[in-house]
């Protein structure tokens, strides 16, 4: 009998295993799916590497800083600010303490006042105070009324922080938590922004290739949760002492019927091959404007080389929330609306795919860092759903079950 079986090899799966077999416990972990990764994966298309739906690592993660070896990813870093498409044009704001050189056009861009730029520094200041479980328990709004309360002007908000932690939150809104608002706030100014060389992966496969041969058993979906142990689609039960259920929440409510699914948030990704690059820079465009449907802009092959072809350029286009039309109507949005900012260039951009991801991420309302409890004896769950709807939240998630299970079974 395995000590553990973990249902789910996303980041919360891989690092439950990861943290059990670390404490000698031994464990298997079944997936549903042909690859690792659940949300985190990359499809190769034409010689492209395609996240799918554009996201990123914060360095600053402390999960990841825990389980990952940064090196053999080759991490490849976005700078630290964007470029702000309004006013008819192409404004760049950068992060004044990181980039002090970019300090004069951000003073120029007429994205914010100098005021807005140091109230910046106040609430990356009070975001980096104190413990990470004392930033979760703080007094709880929407990122919004956080920004209002902070001071921050309306233009500031309407032409940078709605598009760009909208992009974060998926959710134009802004009607995440303020935990949300400083954790993010913390991570971004205590790391950098990266992806893999070759996709993101590359971050469950490296979490996967830490685990004893065999843990991992793909194509292994489980149909359902008994006393003791699970039962896959084809018949076969699988018996463990400890079962973790890291499935998403709509996954783990098929499973366990005492979960309740939140709400989530959506994302759609649109990805071109162009036969170049229309910004050279290593940077995320965002929609400043408040109009049209784009939200940012990225051109993943100028942050890593290694996802377009040689001598071609990756162009990821997002858009928040569920988007109506089909592919080819939104493919002629993507160049109606991102003509003006790149030029007849966009005419040439072929088109890749499209990703529509309705439940990209879980909404969390209230944010708490609770400890994880068994929803049934011998039963827990893990995931983003249960933490913080991110690589950290998930990844955290599943190591803190497993200490749990560690702290229960002994070493
Ligand atoms: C488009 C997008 C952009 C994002 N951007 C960012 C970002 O920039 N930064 C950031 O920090 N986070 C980002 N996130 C969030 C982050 O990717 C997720 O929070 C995290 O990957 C969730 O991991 P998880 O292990 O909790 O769940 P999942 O990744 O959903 O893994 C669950 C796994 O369980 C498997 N499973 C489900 N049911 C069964 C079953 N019955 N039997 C066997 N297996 C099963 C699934 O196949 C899946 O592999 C983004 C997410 C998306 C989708």
């Amino acid at each position: 009998m395995n000590d553990v079986v973990i249902v789910g090899a996303g980041l919360a799966g891989l690092t439950c295993a990861r943290r059990l077999q670390a404490g000698g416990v031994d464990c298997v972990v079944l997936e549903g799916s042909d690859a690792v990764g659940g949300r985190v994966r990359t499809d190769g298309v034409a010689g492209y590497r395609l996240d799918r739906g554009f996201q990123v690592l914060l360095t600053a993660y402390p999960a990841a800083q825990t389980w990952l070896d940064y090196a053999p990813l080759e991490l490849k870093t976005f700078s630290a600010g964007a470029r702000v498409w309004c006013d008819g044009r192409m404004h760049r704001v950068s992060d004044p303490w990181r980039e002090p050189r970019a300090l004069w056009d951000t003073l120029r861009a007429p994205v914010g006042s100098l005021a807005d730029k140091v109230r910046i520094a106040t609430l990356r200041a009070a975001a980096r105070r104190g413990t990470m479980a004392e930033l979760f328990a703080r007094p709880e709004t929407s990122a919004l009324s956080a920004l209002r309360a902070h001071g921050f002007s309306e233009r500031m908000i309407e032409r940078f922080m709605r598009p760009w932690l909208g992009g974060v939150f998926l959710d134009a809104d802004l009607a995440t938590s303020s935990r949300m608002l400083e954790f993010v706030f913390r991570m971004f100014a205590e790391g950098d922004t990266a992806v893999p060389a070759h996709g993101m992966q590359a971050i469950p496969e490296q979490l996967a290739a830490g685990l004893s041969a065999g843990t991992v058993r793909l194509n292994a979906r489980v149909a359902a949760v008994e006393a003791g142990a699970v039962r896959l689609g084809s018949g076969e039960r699988i018996a463990g002492r400890q079962i973790v259920v890291a499935a998403e929440a709509a996954g783990a409510a098929e499973l366990l019927p005492e979960v309740e699914v939140p709400a989530g948030r959506a994302v759609t990704t649109v990805y071109f091959g162009a036969p170049a690059s229309p910004l050279g820079e290593a940077t995320l465009v965002l929609n400043g404007t408040g109009r049209g449907g784009v939200n940012n802009v990225a051109v993943m092959s100028d942050v890593a080389p290694g996802y377009a072809p040689a001598g071609a350029a990756l162009v990821s286009v997002s858009f928040l929330g569920e988007t109506t039309g089909d592919d080819r109507a939104l493919v002629e949005q993507v160049r109606r609306e991102l003509e003006p900012w790149f030029g007849a260039a966009v005419l040439e951009w072929s088109w890749l795919r499209t990703y529509r991801l309705r439940r990209a991420l879980p909404v969390r309302w209230p944010l708490e860092r609770r400890a994880p409890r068994a929803v049934r004896p011998g039963v827990w769950v893990a995931g983003d759903w249960t933490n913080s709807a991110s690589i950290q939240g998930a990844m955290e998630s599943g190591e803190r079950v497993a200490e749990m299970i560690l702290g229960a079974t002994g070493p």
